[in-house]
């Protein structure tokens, strides 16, 4: 069996920063990712421009640049790569954490790596740090399961001189639409709400509700998709139900944590927000010895941990950890 004193299920902006918090701790971390190190970031929209800008993205006291005033995908990918080199960090990519057993101070920690290889590892002390991407919200209508209905958009080039619906009425929706759109696909944007939502950025909001209103874009408000069938979507209506051809669903539905793989290793939640109960100070979930970093800590309030926020539980996990250790 392997042995490190802590383990990282993650390796994301938060999980590492987690690493780098320990190791300036003096204290030896592996994380472990199932896929590639930021592997959220990586599966991001190719021509994706962060929100926010540069200096609110950084960890372990690394100084993050841009070209422009917000980064790129690509430059916050080489970001966390080269924070990864400078800490020497410890990362097994491409190996999932299928489960933790034991308890504080004495945890088995079994990953498979991507040769279908079964590794344990022994930790004192077990850091979740899973992010929210893996699990889109899904819809449970009929025909979700279709290969055309995709909850990851990646890029527009594919769809052009198609019929695309894309379900949502957020930043990403509104993103995808409009990037759709001018690549040349036919877009129907679904939302069920009777507006978009207040939340799209201010640079983003005018051009979609633009190419609504110009009907560029063909939107159904206060609607929601019944069933996704090969050739076309069903869409109930204020007006009643449509059938309109379609080729491509973009679900741009959201995303929510792993709440069963969490409470399958003890951890306990609110049961009306899904937030898993923490010790503030430490971020020690009800199970001893287990730590969750990041958006994990908001439960279905996904909306509340960003990068910009989750990269400090780094701090507050390692402080914690420290001081277990030393005692
Ligand atoms: P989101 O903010 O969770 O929005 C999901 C949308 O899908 C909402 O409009 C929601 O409707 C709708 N929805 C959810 N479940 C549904 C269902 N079962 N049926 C129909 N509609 C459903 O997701 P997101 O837009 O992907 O954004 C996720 C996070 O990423 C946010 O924090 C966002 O700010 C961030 N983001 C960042 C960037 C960037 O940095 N460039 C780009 C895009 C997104 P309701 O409005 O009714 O809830």
């Amino acid at each position: 069996m392997n042995e490190c004193t802590v383990a990282i299920a993650g390796s994301g902006p938060t999980g590492l920063a987690c690493g780098i918090e320990l190791k300036k701790r003096g204290i030896d971390a592996v994380l472990f990712d199932k896929g590639c190190v930021v592997n959220s970031l990586y599966d991001y929209p190719v021509n994706m421009v962060f929100f926010t800008t540069p200096e609110l993205l950084e960890i372990g006291d690394i100084p993050m640049t841009a070209l422009n005033e917000k980064p790129v995908r690509a430059e916050a990918l080489k970001y966390y790569r080269r924070v990864a080199d400078h800490y020497k960090l410890r990362i097994e990519q491409y190996t999932r954490v299928s489960s933790v057993s034991g308890e504080d101070g004495a945890f088995t920690v079994h990953t498979e790596d991507r040769l279908g290889r079964r590794i344990d590892w022994r930790a004192r002390k077990t850091i979740f740090a899973t992010g929210y991407y893996d699990k889109p919200n899904l819809l449970n209508i009929p025909g979700e399961h279709l290969p055309k209905v995709i909850h990851y958009y990646k890029e527009a080039h594919p769809y052009y001189g198609h019929d695309v619906a894309v379900i949502g009425g957020k930043n990403s929706a509104a993103i995808a639409a409009l990037e759709l759109w001018w690549t040349g696909a036919r877009v129907t944007l679904i939302h069920r709400q009777p507006s978009l939502s207040d939340s799209i950025k201010y640079w983003i909001r005018p051009n979609i509700e633009n190419r609504l209103k110009n009907r560029e874009i063909t939107g159904y408000l206060n609607s929601s998709v019944r069933e996704i069938r090969p050739g076309s979507i069903v869409i109930d209506t204020p007006d009643g139900t449509v059938e309109a051809p379609n080729d491509f669903v973009f679900a741009m539905t959201g995303y929510r944590p792993d709440t069963e793989f969490l409470a399958a290793h003890g951890i306990e939640f609110d049961p009306e927000s899904q937030r898993p109960f923490t010790n503030p100070a430490t971020l020690e979930s009800a199970r001893r010895g287990i730590y969750l970093a990041g958006v994990l800590v908001a439960g279905m309030h996904t909306n509340e941990i960003f990068i910009e926020n989750g990269r400090f539980h780094g701090r507050t996990i390692a402080d914690a950890i420290a001081a277990e250790l030393n005692q």
